[in-house]
């Protein structure tokens, strides 16, 4: 978008590429899309941005900050410095997992850190979430709709979530809470195409120590994400508790004038492709402006 409009955009990422990249499953709720995966919407999108103009750099970033004249930006990279008049920060949030055996294994094979992208492959199908927050609740909640049994595992014995979502949560017939339950492995095996495959998870009840195995096919880990802002010097921007960038209402403005955020590494709330693309657009048309606005657009 900043391309179309004159302005000389560069995309610093790399090439391993954030959430979308990572989804090898069809992309469903992505409007005008049907029948592609995350990889294929990330290629189309490049080679879109690229035709206007747009110049990427494959890099991962390891610190911002402000030039001495406070007018600009030096983001440094692995191997390079490019100066900026502005920036949108698109860096996204890491879903926080358990750090268990087998966790790593069948993620994508029955673990998934994402009801809504992946629940609908479990239909009909005995599921657990772990977690005991509004996510959680969130993504019990959508698993009922299609899964038989949905069982949250909760290392507590009372949740985090807001009242409203826990009590739906409590109140709904398809969903069973296990109280002060842990995961201790998610096992399974390989499908003849040597396709890891989850079959259950073992649980440990933190007061008794017994453990059981629950025969489920997947898994959802909803304890949280870490927004990617780690790279920003410290100070630089306003974020909230959770490390998320705080924008001012309804604009990608953050606390330092010229950089803007979009996408999951300001939202708490939505967190789905669609919304990222579309805070995108929002943080360009602000970015543009803003650069108009400061005489510094050419
Ligand atoms: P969260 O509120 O931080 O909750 C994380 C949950 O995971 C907690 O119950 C925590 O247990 C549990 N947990 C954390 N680490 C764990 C571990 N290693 N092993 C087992 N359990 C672990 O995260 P969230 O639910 O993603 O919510 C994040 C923010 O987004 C919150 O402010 C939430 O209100 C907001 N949100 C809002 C909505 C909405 O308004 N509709 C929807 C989703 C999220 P403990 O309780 O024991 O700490």
């Amino acid at each position: 978008m900043q391309a179309r409009a004159g302005l000389k955009p560069v995309v610093i990422a790399p090439l391993e590429g954030g959430q979308l990249q990572g989804k090898g499953v069809l992309v469903e709720n992505f409007p005008g899309v049907a029948g592609v995966t995350g990889p294929a919407i990330v290629f189309d999108m490049r080679k879109q941005a690229a035709e206007f103009g747009t110049r990427f750099l494959e890099e991962k970033v390891t610190t911002i900050d402000a030039d001495a004249t406070g007018k600009s930006f030096i983001v440094t990279t692995e191997k390079h410095q490019v100066v900026a008049h502005t920036i949108i920060l698109a860096t996204g949030a890491d879903s926080r997992w358990l750090g268990v055996a087998g966790e790593y294994q069948y993620r994508g094979g029955g673990v998934s850190s994402c009801a809504t992208c992946d629940g609908f492959l479990f239909r009909d199908k005995p599921v657990v979430v772990i977690g005991g927050g509004d996510t959680a609740m969130e993504d019990a909640l959508v698993l009922a709709r299609t899964s038989s049994v949905v069982t949250v595992l909760h290392r507590r014995d009372s949740f985090r979530a807001s009242h409203i979502l826990a009590q739906r949560v409590l109140e709904h017939p398809n969903i069973q809470v296990k109280w002060n339950t842990t995961v201790v492995s998610f096992d399974g095996s390989n499908t003849t195409d040597g396709e890891p495959m989850l079959s259950s998870v073992k649980v440990r009840n933190v007061n008794t120590l017994e453990e059981e195995d629950l025969a489920v096919e997947g898994a959802f880990v909803a304890i949280g994400h870490d927004p990617n802002t780690k790279y920003m010097k410290e100070g630089l921007l306003d974020m909230d508790q959770g490390g998320n960038v705080i924008t001012q209402p309804d604009t990608c403005k953050t606390s330092v004038p010229g950089v803007f955020a979009a996408g999951d590494v300001a939202d708490r709330v939505y967190r789905q492709a669609i919304t990222s693309a579309g805070s995108g657009a929002m943080a360009a048309l602000d970015a543009e402006r803003w650069l108009r606005e400061s005489g510094l657009t050419f």
